[in-house]
């Protein structure tokens, strides 16, 4: 007998077939006396849609109010999943982040779990249920609803692997594992037998959105084995786990391309030690998570009024809240102008064979460049090379680099 957690993300609970579909696989793995923890996301587009309630009345609605909002999805959800076990004559219950001990730090929409107490769970599951899990929400000690970022529900379901010691973690998603590229953007793509945690980091952190990063970083760190699969047939799926000797045999595992990132430049910054700080702790206490920087070369005569211009990348939903943090500092660091770019695309090649390859970066920029694709912002790590492009050439880059790199 195993214990078991199955997270199934917002497409296969997408409606009351599908929800219904869950409820039958569930009840397949207890037939097999397994015992099971299900978290749930809310229904596919009831997150956007709530949040665009929201913005309908305000930009910058309050981000305690949005976790009150947005939390009500998952809680649909498993009643809904209890109820279909129930017409199946299983035994279920159906609990909300808090009520499955799930203790947060009191940063609303991006909350990081503290600890799980999962108490009330193995009490639910002792007495022969399957236990539904709201995923994507906890609770700070002070009883304040949190979310845990988009896409959160992963990092439930890995949290409470790590917590109850699951012997299995199986993340069920709407394509049957972690492809070479999006299969929506390369329909060539391969769906990966097993990928290492550093290389699923990188694909997520570069906008693969099949896993969250968060959920990645804490699987590693807790070395929870998992597996990405598909909801709608029996196919194996990917295996995420520690790298082996073998995965450096393949130089670029995957390709990705993330369009949720916006850009900023502050431009005219006197060139002066500590302003560079002050910028970017301003945007750490407003917790905006900033990516990709560059700072061009300085321009004006060698004297203190040289400038010099500062751009960066946040994760597109933060724009406003960015800008708004960098108009409160232009008075007290004197810059010229803020610009603001949101139609732009940022492009990945992720492998850990890199690491033992040289030219792979030179060969990527020319592949771009016979595409005729022009490179914004570069950066890197041991195993990735990111590139900023424009939006509309997205997909083209990385259909060209999956063709050159993987196909
Ligand atoms: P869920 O609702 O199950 O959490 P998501 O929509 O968050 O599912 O993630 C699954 C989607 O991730 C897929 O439909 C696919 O389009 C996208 N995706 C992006 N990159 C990849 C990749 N490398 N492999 C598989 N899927 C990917
Ligand atoms: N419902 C949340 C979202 O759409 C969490 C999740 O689906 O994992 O981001
Ligand atoms: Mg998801």
């Amino acid at each position: 007998m195993a214990l078991i957690v199955q997270k199934f993300g917002g497409t296969s609970v997408g409606n009351t077939d599908r929800i219904k579909n869950v409820a039958r696989r569930v009840a397949e793995y207890r037939a097999r006396g397994d015992k099971l923890v299900v978290v749930v996301s809310a229904m596919s587009g009831v997150t956007d849609g709530l949040i665009k309630l929201a913005k309908d009345i305000t930009p910058l609605p309050s981000e305690r109010e949005m976790d009150m909002l947005l939390a009500t999805g998952e809680q649909q959800t498993i009643a809904l999943t209890a109820i279909a076990l129930h017409a199946r004559d299983i035994p279920a219950v159906s609990m909300t982040g808090a009520q499955a001990g799930i203790v947060t730090d009191g940063v609303h929409t991006k909350a990081k779990i503290r600890n799980i107490t999962p108490k009330q769970v193995h009490g639910f599951l002792n007495e022969g249920n399957v236990v539904i899990v709201a995923g994507f929400q906890g609770q700070t000690a002070d009883g304040e609803i949190t979310t845990l970022g988009r896409g959160g529900s992963d990092l439930t379901a890995i949290a409470l692997a790590a917590a109850l010691k699951a012997d299995l973690c199986q993340i069920y998603t709407d394509v049957d594992g972690v492809y070479t590229a999006d299969p929506r953007i390369v329909p060539d793509a391969r769906k990966l037998d097993e990928i290492a945690y550093d290389e699923m980091l990188e694909l997520a952190g570069a906008g693969a959105k099949v896993m969250q990063l968060r959920s990645v970083e804490f699987a590693k760190k807790f070395g929870v084995v998992f597996e990405v699969r598909s909801s709608l047939n029996d196919n194996p799926g990917t295996i995420v786990k520690e790298e082996t000797r073998s995965m450096e045999d393949v130089v670029i595992r995957g390709v990705s391309l993330d369009k949720n990132q916006a850009k900023l430049t502050v431009v005219g910054i006197p060139d002066q030690p500590g302003r560079a700080a002050r910028i970017f702790r301003s945007l750490g206490d407003a917790t905006i998570n900033v990516d990709m920087i560059v700072q061009s070369a300085s321009h004006g005569a060698a004297n203190a009024s040289r400038a010099t211009d500062i751009s960066f990348t946040v994760d597109k939903p933060d724009l406003l809240k960015a800008r708004k943090v960098l108009d409160a500092l232009k008075p007290d660091l004197s810059f010229r102008d803020i610009l603001t770019e949101d139609d732009i695309g940022k492009v990945s090649i992720v492998g850990v064979g890199m690491r033992s390859h040289t030219g792979i970066a030179g060969r990527m920029f020319e592949i771009l460049g016979t595409q005729g694709i022009n490179i914004d912002m570069i950066s890197t790590s041991e195993i990735k090379i990111s590139v900023v492009v424009q939006l509309a050439q997205g997909e083209q880059a990385v259909r060209a680099l999956h063709q050159a790199f993987i196909s």
